[in-house]
């Protein structure tokens, strides 16, 4: 259960060790203490997602580069200089080669699968979840990783299955904040936008072109290209300096056209009708081409520091046609499970230290400690009989000396049970309750029932 590393010192006379590999940067390993975390997030996580409707999608992590270069767009972050990608060599005749690439995020291969399994064709709403590693070569730092998770999920379907109705975001968005109060979150904030459809974005970039060409010369080396290729990326830039000429720029509210003004108003409607709460934030436009109309991000004060936006998404009513697909519009998010966990992690810790406590961690039901290597096999045979009625039990080995079991028991169960010769005779059992420090006899048939009792 445990792991130990061995930190003596080399013996003499032995041969030099060869230096130990290590994880490489940017990617971790979940141990032991923190997967029941994880695991408890992505329970509820399954749990919510199925009272809203949505069934899980798993696709591969690794996809042919052009989905992402088409879906996410050539010009952002994640395509120009994050995307993990190789040139994947024909093994036979028959193959081609073909540059292959870890996926960066997983709309685009959702909807890569809609439309290959033509699930638009039966006319009804997909409502798609998965939980799945991403891989983005950024700088690792806290809450940012080369190998990170995401909980996300997608609506998407033909536009006669509502797949466009202003009522999905606010679903989306009602189900995140629903989410994030069942596992506790407490001070989350939404930040919310409307980035217009096709038509007033690109009216938007003329105008942001306009405002750009005068001040581009002062811009950091990106945001100069970008002011070129893909203004609308100048907005994500977390470039200090460039802050004060990018607060100045025009807003994309005032070049919504009607109908998208219209959606985002009800939108809003439904979120106030369900008492969610939102900031509208001008601003977020977030780093991703397809996205259409609704743009959201939740952040929060507590566990993140800079890396404070805990999830994004927004709709994406073109991506399905970018990708060759069948008119779909859809709506998505993506949590950021490794910051949910930090947030989940800090704010237990001062919880902990407002109440004076150690955090709270998971013990054992007992520990069977065989007193002799005799009576090893009959240690085993009892474990599994109350493993068998659903208690959590550790097996010592006989070769322990009494307080070395004692003491390892006491670390890892609520309880020991003693098996000595005259135990395992007699079929009367010794136990011991770490917390009471009470030791009784109990008859075999018994103990499940003495050992439940917490
Ligand atoms: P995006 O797919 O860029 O919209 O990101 C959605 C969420 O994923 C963000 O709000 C973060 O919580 C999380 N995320 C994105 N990139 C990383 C990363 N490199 N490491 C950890 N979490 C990330």
């Amino acid at each position: 259960m445990t792991s130990s590393t061995d930190k003596s010192a080399p013996q003499a006379g032995a041969r030099p060790s060869r230096a130990a590999i290590k994880a490489v940067r940017g990617t971790r390993d979940l141990l032991p203490d923190q997967t029941p975390l994880w695991n408890r997030v992505e329970a509820a996580a399954r749990a919510v997602f199925s009272r809203y409707g949505f069934g899980e999608i798993r696709t591969p992590v690794f996809e042919a580069t052009e989905l992402f270069a088409r879906g996410v767009g050539e010009e952002t972050d994640i395509v120009s200089k994050e995307m993990f990608t190789w040139e994947d060599r024909a093994r036979a005749a028959s193959e081609k080669a073909q540059s292959l690439t870890l996926r960066p995020e997983s709309t685009a291969g959702v909807v890569r699968a809609y439309i290959e399994h033509k699930m638009g064709e039966t006319g009804a709403l997909q409502k798609l979840y998965y939980i799945g590693p991403q891989f983005r070569r950024e700088r690792p730092q806290r809450g940012r990783y080369r190998q990170f998770w995401q909980i996300g999920a997608e609506v998407i379907g033909p536009p006669s299955s509502g797949s466009e109705s202003p009522l999905r975001d606010a679903e989306v968005l009602e189900m995140l904040a629903s989410l994030l109060d069942e596992l506790g979150v407490r001070d989350w904030r939404l930040e919310l936008n409307s980035v217009g459809n096709a038509d007033d974005r690109a009216r938007y970039n003329v105008a942001l072109r306009e405002a750009l060409a005068p001040v581009k010369a002062r811009l950091c080396p990106d945001n100069q290209r970008r002011a070129e290729t893909n203004p609308l990326r100048v907005l994500d830039s977390k470039d200090e300096q460039d802050q004060e000429i990018i607060n100045g720029l025009p807003k994309i509210a005032d070049y919504l056209g009607e109908a998208s003004r219209e959606h985002f108003a009800e939108v809003r409607a439904a979120l106030d009708a369900c008492g969610v709460k939102y900031h509208v934030n001008p601003r977020l436009v977030r780093g991703l081409d397809y996205y259409t109309r609704t743009t959201f991000e939740f952040t929060v004060q507590t566990g993140l520091g800079t890396q404070n936006a805990l999830l994004g998404g927004g709709r994406y009513d073109g991506l399905s046609e970018m990708l060759g697909g069948p008119k779909a519009p859809g709506i998505g998010f993506a949590i950021g499970e490794d910051r949910l966990i930090l947030v989940l992690q800090e704010q237990a810790k001062q919880d902990a230290e407002a109440a004076g406590a150690a955090a709270g961690e998971e013990k054992l039901d007992v520990y069977v400690a065989p007193l002799g290597v005799a009576q090893n096999a009959a240690a085993l045979a009892l474990a599994k009989e109350l493993r068998r009625e659903g208690l959590s039990v550790e097996v010592g080995d006989g070769s322990f000396k009494l307080r070395k079991s004692f003491d390892v028991a006491d670390k890892v169960a609520r309880a020991i049970v003693l098996l000595g010769e005259d135990e395992v005779a007699s079929g009367v059992i010794t136990v011991k309750a770490f917390a009471t420090g009470e030791q009784v006899k109990v008859p075999r048939a018994e103990l499940k029932d003495r050992l439940r009792v917490r």
